[in-house]
Formats: C-alpha cells, structure tokens, sequence
C-alpha cells in the first residue's frame, strides 16, 4: 500500500512474524540506523506490520527492500524472556509525576539544549546531578573501599573492537577526524573559513580518521590500565566520574537521550567469588540511592540494544544468566504517558576483560569483572518527573541542597 501524504510516501510492509509489544518499541526506536531517506517506522498495534514515512522525492525500492531487511533482523530478536525484579524503592512524596521536565528546565534556564543531543545546565540541575554523583561515590567508598580513577573521553578504536563494542552497537560509535598533515589542504580548508558566513568542512578526503573515537562505554578505558597485572588481593573497586559518547542519531531528546552523557561508574575486578558478592552488595545500595533522593525504582533483568543483526543468541543469553540488571524509573513520554527509562545497570562481564586485558586474579585464573553505571542526567531527569518543581515535595536533605 502507497499512499502520499504530507510530503512524504507511506509504505506498509509485512513483519516475517509477528512481533511482541517490546520488539515492536526496539524496532521503532532502532530504524532510526535504517536509511537516512526513512522518516519514521511505526509498528502496527497487533505487530503484524509496519508503517514506513520516506521523504518525499527520495522514494526509493531500496529503502523498502532496507527495512524489510531490518526488520527481519529484529523479528527474531523475540523478548518474551522472564523479567525478575532484584530491588526496588516506592516513593513517599504522593504528588503527581510533573510533565513536560525537559521544558520546563529549559524554560527555567537551568538546562541549555544544543539541539544535537548535548545539553548544559546550571543552578539546581547542576547542584542535583553533582549531588547525585557525590553520594553514589561516597556509598561505594564506605561500602567497596572504592579507589578514585580519572579516564580520558576518547578511546582507540583498538580497544573498542577489542571490547567488542564494533560487533555489538556498530550503530552507536563516534570517530575523531582530522585535517590530514598536508600543507596545501590544511591551508585549503583555513582560507575557506577565513570569511566562511558558516563553518565550511573539509572534503571526505581530506579528513583523516586515525582510529581514534569517543568512549561510548564508561568502564571501558580502566581495562587496558590492568593489562597483564596480577591481583594481590582478592579484588578493587574503582570509581569515577565518566564522559560517554553514544550517537544516538534522531534519537536524541532531552536529558532522557543524549549524545553525551555522564556517568557514575564502579568496576569490581577479582576473583568470581568477590566479583558476584559486591553485585549482591550493590544491589541494597541502588534502593539507598533510590530513597535518599526519594525516587519510583525498579532493579530488573535486562539485554543490551544490541544492533539489529547481532544474533538474537546473544540477547538470550544475557536474560538467561542474569548477566545485566537495569536500574528502571518511571518518568512521563511526550504524551504524558508514563514510561520507565533505564537510569543505570548493573553488569557482570564474567572473565570477557581479564582474558582480553590478560588479568590475573588472586587466585591464579582469569581476572572476573563486573560493573554498574549510573546515568546521571537520567536520574535528574526522573527526580525532577517524580518530584516537579516545587521545593516541598523534595525530601529535606536534597532539597537543601538543590534549591538552597
Ligand atoms: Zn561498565
């Protein structure tokens, strides 16, 4: 079925199967990394098909035949795994969820959004989000010994197809470029922005890409500084505050989906025993977290938004072992239709970066390690949801603190 409208051609195609509710929400989100020619991808409420918008003019056979391809890749990724939940915290405040936060904020002047999934912010939203991350970091000090670290925000590609991350989110990875070091380009691309009205980029074959990229991971840089040590004790944790970068593409909107983005990070590195006992601790500490700044909060099994074409194996296999835990709080959607985002998760990696990173424990066998990552911007974005804009309704201690 072709139907024009509104500038764009409407195409419907069939799903190869029947997709669940869950998988119809990936695919959505996802077809973003379809074709830059497709608008929008809406599943149909029974899942049986899809409803593909593609910019007018630039209709083509091959960005049907692409999505088609798509969604095959997706249909088997099959959610309907068992979800358990580890933890959760119930809020005390009984006010209403405030809608619109994203606006409000801005409206307010304490969010400034670049528009390209990257905001700055001040007054209380600085003040919560450093706050948020102070008493993180000071929970995994008393509770984990955790040791300060400090990581650069770019990463070498070396080490992200080491960690896997091309196989798994090719779709999310940023690369540095530079002007190549010739004389005549450099001074080429200077003189065409010397009185440019607006930034004038170098040709595709003058930007060099020498295997540089932003770090889309905020634990991934702390491995190769392990790589080929022998643990003295039984494990360390080490905690800091990250930069990650993921491209998001059309995807990105208010502080629910940036670019770039903070992140409160522990790593636990040891042997198996001492990596599985501090998740178990961990788990009573995100319900302290939840309850100092009086959040809705859910611990629950959880997959990573592997790329389509990643086998639905992978995404099986990490349901089935428990191996990643998201920390899950409500907030309300554009509609005011409330949602739960994934504000941070808790990971084991099992012996994947001691082999890789030739890691030691103890023990004498390969180093365990496993990980949990706050979202920082997400947690202010549920605080400011669960609580609105009125001091009162916050509880005392963060109150304080974020409206002083
Ligand atoms: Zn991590």
């Amino acid at each position: 079925m072709n139907t024009m409208q509104g500038g764009a051609v409407s195409v419907r195609i069939d799903m190869p199967m029947a997709v669940d509710m869950q998988v119809a929400d990936d695919i959505e989100r996802e077809s973003v990394f379809v074709s830059p020619k497709l608008k929008s991808m809406r599943v149909s409420a029974d899942g049986m098909s899809a409803v593909l918008e593609i910019c007018d003019g630039l209709y083509t056979q091959e960005v049907v035949e692409k999505a088609y391809r798509f969604v095959a890749a997706m249909a088997k990724q099959r959610s309907g795994f068992e979800i358990k939940t580890f933890a959760t915290n119930v809020r005390q405040d009984d006010g209403p969820f405030q809608s619109g936060v994203n606006e409000e904020l801005m409206r307010r002047g304490w969010v400034y959004d670049y528009g390209k999934g990257q905001v700055a912010y001040n007054g209380p939203v600085l003040r919560l989000a450093r706050l948020i991350n102070e008493i993180a970091g000071n929970l995994y000090e008393k509770h984990f010994d955790a040791v300060d670290g400090h990581f650069p925000g770019f990463i070498d590609a070396e080490m992200l197809h080491k960690c896997g991350y091309f196989d798994n989110h090719p779709n999310q990875a940023t690369f540095v470029g530079n002007v190549v070091g010739d004389f005549d380009i450099i001074e080429e691309f200077r003189a065409a922005n010397s009185c440019s009205e607006g930034a004038i980029m170098p040709k595709a074959e003058h930007l060099h890409h020498g295997g540089m990229c932003m770090n889309p991971a905020a634990c991934f840089p702390a491995y190769p500084t392990l790589q080929g040590k022998r643990l003295e004790n039984a494990g360390f944790a080490l905690s800091w505050l990250g930069r990650v970068f993921r491209h998001e593409g059309r995807n990105a909107s208010g502080l629910d989906r940036l670019n770039e983005f903070n992140v409160r990070e522990i790593v636990f590195v040891g042997t198996g025993d001492y990596v599985a006992d501090r998740r178990r601790r961990a788990l009573p500490l995100m319900v302290e977290l939840a309850k100092t700044f009086d959040l809705d909060m859910e611990v629950q099994t959880a997959t990573d938004p592997f790329f389509a074409t990643v086998s639905a194996a992978k995404k099986f296999y990490q349901s089935t072992q428990e191996v990643k835990n998201e920390i899950l709080m409500p907030v309300l959607d554009g509609k005011g239709v409330t949602k739960k985002i994934a504000c941070g998760s808790v990971n084991l990696h099992g012996r994947f970066f001691g082999e890789k990173f030739d890691i030691t424990a103890h023990d004498g066998g390969v180093a365990h390690s496993g990980c949990i990552g706050l979202g920082i911007e997400r947690w202010v974005l549920a605080a400011f949801t669960q609580h609105g804009f009125d001091p009162m309704r916050w509880p005392v201690g963060v109150r304080d603190r974020v409206f002083g």
